[in-house]
């Protein structure tokens, strides 16, 4: 599909959106149920197609692809009732007697941008949340995992949403310039931080609302009282997850100075045990390893040192201790099996060191104490953080998901996504008959008999009878 094409699948992706405007919310949720059981008989197909565009392992496209997929369709088929009702709100003092209520309406026809990581969750879970807001979507998957996309789009056709429900774009940066060119009424976009800066320029300059799930260097901090075979396994896995192609990978331990050996030691275990085909596939973009080799020797250079693995060979499985936040590798995300570990001797220093990037998506935190945890918790500067636990609770569908600081804005997933692709529409209802209130004329009587009646209800200085009794003559003002 060329840009020629461009303006022409939007316009079919307008029409699509009228189309999934006739549809009621109880036919969306149909199409909802229809969805979570292909899912599930296509489980193979879904499987094999991520695999062959990725090299990944297939238990790994289960769980970190399909398995998040499976549980929002759910999710979103048993709330779309409540997320779609509208709301009655009371209203205060003034305005009593009126009516009020909020409804959500959806967006229109949006733009999904994803990357190849995880080309078939994150191209899908915002997709899921667009159509169960009744939008109509076109979808640019990485030119890297094309058929991911056009996977997905069969998938909501087949589930009986209006045609063109889905379209798939194929290209890169040109065909996403073009496609926001056409004013999509919101842009959903998942990848680098770079990227997403340039996507939220071209947004900002059409006032087109975008929502930028971006980059991360997730920190684990280990406490004192830490089980350390758990937390060595769950940290060989938040690192080398999909040998590191994982936004929420964990890059940096940070670990107390008294248990550094014994933790180490547990470490190098976890990791020579890994197994390439095993574990996890293949380096997606080997040619991006030149930076990361640098930033490498620049940190030996300064007094990091290998734990396990060999520095040339960032493709593989390695470990550093001894990095510090004044070395670039400590700050860059690597997005490759290269894990980084840091003393420190107080928890205020971990605190500081685990906030030190300028990213923020997510975090985790391991020991036994509730209250240390808790306090660690409440410090850290990451929109997802997990206790004794790493990347699973990223694939909750009942959690909302979305970063801080370089990480990017907005959240998704649940509610906050049916949100995202919805404009709320407040609407005001007026019970009285006769002139209102504020309406004119402004006489000096008015101005006194409203101003003493905004300091007696939010400031308690005049007694509330003399409120009432001048509400009272307001109203007949108003007669
Ligand atoms: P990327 O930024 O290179 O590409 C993402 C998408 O943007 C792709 O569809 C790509 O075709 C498109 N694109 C590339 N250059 C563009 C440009 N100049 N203008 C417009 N669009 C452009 O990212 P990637 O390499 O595909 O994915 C890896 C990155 O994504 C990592 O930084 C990772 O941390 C991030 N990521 C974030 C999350 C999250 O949820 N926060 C999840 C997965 C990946």
């Amino acid at each position: 599909m060329n840009s020629i094409n461009i303006p022409e699948i939007f316009a079919r992706s307008r029409a699509s959106f009228e189309a999934l405007r006739q549809l009621s919310v109880a036919n969306r949720a149909v199409c909802l149920k229809q969805l979570q059981y292909l899912l599930q008989e296509r489980m193979e197909d879904i499987v094999q197609t991520v695999c062959g565009e990725t090299g990944k392992v297939p238990a790994e496209v289960l769980f970190s692809d399909l398995y998040p997929c499976l549980s929002a369709t759910r999710w979103y088929r048993r709330h779309l009732p409540r997320l779609a009702r509208s709301r009655r709100v009371s209203l205060s003092l003034l305005l009593v007697g009126n009516t009020a209520q909020e409804e959500y309406r959806p967006a229109g026809s949006v733009l999904v941008i994803s990357p190849w990581n995880f080309p078939f969750q994150l191209a899908f879970l915002p997709t899921l949340a667009a159509l169960s807001a009744g939008c109509s979507v076109v979808l640019k998957p990485s030119s890297l995992t094309p058929k991911t996309g056009l996977l997905i789009a069969e998938l909501f056709e087949q589930a009986g949403f209006p045609a063109n429900a889905v379209q798939v774009l194929t290209g890169g940066a040109e065909t996403v310039q073009t496609a926001l060119e056409q004013s999509p009424a919101r842009v959903f976009f998942t990848g680098s931080t770079d990227t997403g800066k340039i996507v939220a320029t071209r947004c900002a300059q059409k006032l087109i609302p975008c929502l930028l799930e971006l980059g991360g260097k997730a920190p684990a901090i280990i406490l004192p009282d830490a089980d350390l075979n758990r937390t060595a396994r769950g940290i060989t896995y938040g690192a080398f997850v999909n040998r590191g192609q994982t936004c929420v990978a964990v890059t940096r331990v940070l670990v107390p100075q008294s248990i550094a050996e014994p933790f180490y030691t547990q470490l190098i275990t976890q990791v020579n045990g890994l197994q390439e085909g095993r574990d996890y596939g293949p380096l997606l973009l080997p040619q991006r390893l030149n930076d990361l080799r640098r930033s490498i020797q620049a940190a030996l250079a300064q007094g990091a040192r290998v734990l396990t693995g060999q520095p040339d060979r960032p493709d593989q499985p390695l470990v550093l201790t001894g990095v510090t936040p004044d070395m670039s590798l400590f700050n860059e995300e690597c997005f490759a099996p290269v894990l980084c570990l840091t003393t420190f001797d107080t928890i205020p220093h971990a605190i500081e060191l685990a906030n030190h990037a300028h990213y923020g998506l997510s975090a985790s935190v391991w020991g036994q104490d509730k209250k240390t945890l808790q306090a660690v918790v409440s410090q850290l500067q990451a929109g997802h953080i997990s206790v004794n636990d790493v990347v699973k609770g990223v694939g909750a569908a009942e959690l909302s998901f979305g970063g801080l600081k370089d990480s990017g804005w907005g959240r998704y997933h649940a509610q906050d996504g049916f949100n995202f692709f919805s404009d709320k529409i407040s609407i005001f209802r007026a019970r009285s008959t006769g002139a209102e209130l504020n309406w004119f004329p402004y006489t000096p009587r008015l101005y006194t008999q409203i101003k003493n009646f905004l300091e007696a209800f939010y400031g308690g200085k005049i007694g509330r009878l003399q409120v009432w009794l001048d509400l009272l003559a307001l109203r007949r003002r108003t007669k």
